[in-house]
């Protein structure tokens, strides 16, 4: 167990990290984060943060050595230079290697028993054309790394445009149109010694490829195969002896939970548990880490409501406090572009009437 008063590190910058970082102190441990960028939002709330390349051996091991433990917040960290480091490093580089490639997910997880939308490997003109042939269209064409937010994406919806698309010059995959009625996600934590705690799925709603809007319950659906994606969450966990918080999304269709992606992290489409969950998914993933027990995980109110505040919006948003059911968190970026994940807002709602609060 590391005690508080202990120092995490945490890989990378941005908002997951920073509110990570907040829940790392309020359990009294230091935090030391490092990223490449030099003005990462983390750096405004830990007790250190260090500007240097992922490829900075040197810097790499001097901060680990600085750690009692490292962890990530950022999936599209090099895998292999964490390799040097993989002794701190909770959940192991071998979680994040898998998760960076959208191939090697999709068939990891299949060998696990689980099913994807149904997908080809493209690596040329001629790959993507088979791909066609074999999946049929509407397709989405995907860069394999270094996707975000519906980035390195293209749907193609027919064979001409396939032979007219500007094929991005890194390997990618097809995957086959999935008919879904919805979205969500299973967020677990899960501790060296097999203890395994899930957060409820909220339903996720998309809007031009972004998470704009969690919601919990969600529909009828997600009750009827959560199960189902939840064991296969767990078998993911398991078999990678992961450590940490884990999240994979899914499809709800007709013919059950369809796999899309995993992260090796918490997610946004977990920050209603700050508010809305007795332990929130950073505090667990603080707590799994750390080899404390994890907390209770289950939802507070009867309605919970997360919203991201996206691009322009951060402005006016504290305007959302006029409600004061709404919780409103910004992530201390200051240039606002369109597309860009600046803070976002929980709602914890009740019946009308209801005085319980
Ligand atoms: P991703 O980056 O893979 O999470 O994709 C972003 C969003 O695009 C997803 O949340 C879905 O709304 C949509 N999407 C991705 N892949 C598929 C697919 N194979 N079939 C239908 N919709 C998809």
């Amino acid at each position: 167990m590391i005690k508080p008063g202990g120092t995490i590190g945490i890989l990378g910058g941005g908002q997951l990290g920073r509110m990570l970082a907040i829940s790392a102190a309020q359990l009294g441990y230091r935090v030391i984060a490092y990223a490449p960028a030099g003005d990462a939002v983390i750096a405004q709330v830990c007790n250190e943060y260090i500007a240097a390349d992922w490829h900075d051996a040197d810097a790499l091991k001097a901060f680990a050595d600085a750690c009692d433990v490292v962890t990530l917040e950022f999936e599209n960290v090099p895998a292999a230079p964490l390799d040097a480091i993989a002794d701190k490093l909770a959940p192991h580089p071998r979680a994040l290697a898998i998760a960076q490639d959208r191939l090697a997910e999709k068939r990891f997880v299949a060998d696990l028993g689980g099913t994807s939308a149904p997908f080809h490997a493209v690596d040329s003109r001629a790959d993507l054309l088979a791909g066609i042939e074999a999946l049929g269209t509407p397709a989405i064409l995907k860069t394999r790394r270094d996707g975000y937010d519906g980035k390195g994406q293209w749907r193609i919806g027919s064979r001409e445009e396939a032979e007219a698309l500007d094929l991005p010059d890194t390997p990618c995959i097809l995957e086959g149109f999935v008919q879904f009625e919805c979205e969500f996600s299973v967020i677990l934590a899960r501790r060296a010694d097999g203890t395994v705690a899930f957060w409820e799925s909220s339903q996720n709603g998309h809007e031009d490829g972004i998470l704009a809007r969690s919601t919990l319950p969600g529909a009828a659906i997600i009750g009827q195969q959560v199960g189902e994606a939840r064991r296969l969450a767990q078998a993911v966990a398991d078999k990678l002896s992961y450590v940490g918080v884990l999240t994979l999304e899914f499809f709800a269709s007709e013919s059950g939970p369809i796999f899309n992606e995993m992260a090796p992290r918490t997610h946004n489409s977990g920050h209603w548990t700050i508010e809305g969950a007795a332990t929130s998914q950073f505090e667990n993933q603080v707590r799994a880490i750390c080899g404390l027990p994890l907390g209770d995980t289950r939802r507070v109110a009867p309605r919970v409501v997360m919203e991201n505040v996206i691009g322009p919006a951060a402005a006016t948003a504290h305007e959302a406090l006029a409600d004061p059911a709404a919780h409103l968190h910004l992530y201390g970026k200051t240039d606002s572009p369109e597309g860009r994940k600046m803070g976002h807002i929980t709602r914890l709602e009740w019946p009308e009437g209801d005085t319980s609060s």
